[in-house]
């Protein structure tokens, strides 16, 4: 039964305060609860998005958060690389300290530190933002560079960047502004210094451009579903002030530059020199913003990435613990997989030293591991289960690895 017109009463399904837990009071009318929460399903479901919000709700930075803590974290994961991990838990802590200093408005403001990642695909870039954001459980999105333009052209927006963050967050402003994006393939949009002038850099300078004031901390105006933006299009404003930007890029090439300029400075010490024709691979470690400039991001874009760190290559050593070592190592999935069906797994050493040698030739990295380890163990995986007596150990050895990959597609990728 309606109540009456001058009691408070919920102006969408008529009960007075009484029968309802709850009445918000609008200007003119009010909503109980149960409209309200009807209507935020409505809401949700015509925009597509899970009614469960992921529970990221209000960031607070752990109390009892030190760098140390963040590094020892993103050793579980990470093999090596113990510089970046180390540049990258300063900045991480730094920022979030920043946030809290933010609350309560300290005079001193801290300026954002966004990462710089130098290093070969596959060394662990993307998988060292990633385990940061995890500890902290804040909304992490990957994006690639690549496929950004000026507004304009066939291309996407940088804004969609921010819708990436908001997607994982479904849609959960409050969270996506403390959250951590991870640009890849920076060194893609480098300005291209043999561009002829009549063609338009629209892929390069424009892009580095348009990601500025995004990477300093401004209100962006955000297509929700990405993509490029449109006049009738309903927008979200989102503050970049306290998201952490980590960019990444393999710099091909950059050691030439690296080199030059350290050349120019021990010129004449032929010894010198001599050493680092030797080093050439080791180069990397001593990059600096000026090789950033020079490779072709703008020095305003290279200003707003204050921590600059490298990634080392990985060697057959370091192939093999990151078959072994990590929390989610491949070789324990495989062993928890085989466990699931009651078979005791076990690889020789032989033949964890044939995977890592094999990830080397084929020059794929760390990335290449899992597509020899499934070439290797796909027809294990496809047979056992299926076995009438079950049995009830299985050992990869270096003659059972040999023979599966090299009957594999992969074999053909054998590097000259
Ligand atoms: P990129 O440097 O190209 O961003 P990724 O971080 O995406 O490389 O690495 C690809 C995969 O290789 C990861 O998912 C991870 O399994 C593995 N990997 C690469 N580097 C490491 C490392 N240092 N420690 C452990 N695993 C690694």
């Amino acid at each position: 039964m309606p109540a009456q017109k001058n009691t408070p009463h919920c102006a969408f399904c008529g009960r007075s305060k009484s029968e309802t837990l709850m009445l918000i009071a609008g200007i003119e009318a009010e909503i109980c609860d149960e409209c309200t929460l009807r209507a935020y399903d409505i809401v949700h479901e015509e925009l597509g998005l899970s009614s469960k919000q992921k529970d990221f709700g209000n960031f607070q930075m752990p109390p009892d958060l030190t760098p140390k803590k963040l590094k020892n974290f993103l050793d579980e994961y990470v093999i090596g690389q113990d510089e970046a991990k180390k540049y990258l838990s300063v900045a991480v802590y730094n920022h979030y300290k920043r946030i809290a200093q933010n609350a309560q408005e300290g005079e001193v403001e801290i300026e954002k530190s966004n990462v710089l990642f130098v290093g070969r695909t596959g060394t662990g870039k993307t998988l060292m933002a990633k385990t940061i954001a995890r500890y902290l459980n804040v909304p992490f999105a990957i994006v690639d560079a690549t496929v950004f333009t000026e507004a304009g052209y066939v291309g996407e927006d940088v804004e969609s960047i921010l819708s990436r963050l908001l997607q994982v967050c479904d849609y959960n402003l409050e969270a996506s502004e403390k959250g951590i994006v991870y640009i890849d393939e920076i060194d893609k949009i480098a300005r291209k210094s043999d561009n002829p002038s009549i063609t338009r850099d629209v892929s390069g300078e424009g892009v580095q451009q348009a990601l500025l004031k995004m990477l300093e901390g401004t209100d962006v105006n955000v297509p929700p579903q990405g993509g490029r933006k449109h006049p009738e299009q309903r927008l979200i404003k989102v503050n970049t002030r306290n998201i952490l930007f980590i960019c990444g890029g393999a710099f091909d090439g950059i050691e030439k530059i690296i080199a030059n300029r350290m050349n120019t400075r021990v010129i004449g010490f032929s010894k010198n020199q001599k050493n680092l024709e030797i080093d050439r691979d080791e180069l990397l470690q001593y990059v600096n913003h000026a090789d950033i400039r020079r490779y072709g991001l703008i020095p305003e874009l290279v200003g707003r990435l204050p921590v600059l760190t490298y990634l080392q290559p990985l060697n057959k050593e370091a192939l093999k613990r990151i078959l072994v070592e990590p929390k989610n190592a491949l070789i324990k999935q495989y062993h928890k997989l085989f466990e699931l069906e009651g078979i005791e797994l076990s690889f020789s050493d032989e033949a964890i030293d044939f995977i890592a040698q094999k990830a080397m030739d084929y020059k794929l990295g760390a990335r290449g591991l899992r597509s020899i380890c499934e070439a290797i163990m796909t027809d294990a995986m496809f047979e056992l289960p299926s076995q009438k007596k079950k049995q009830k150990q299985f050992e990869v050895t270096l003659e059972y690895a040999r023979q599966k990959l090299s009957k594999s597609k992969l074999a053909k990728l054998q590097a000259a």
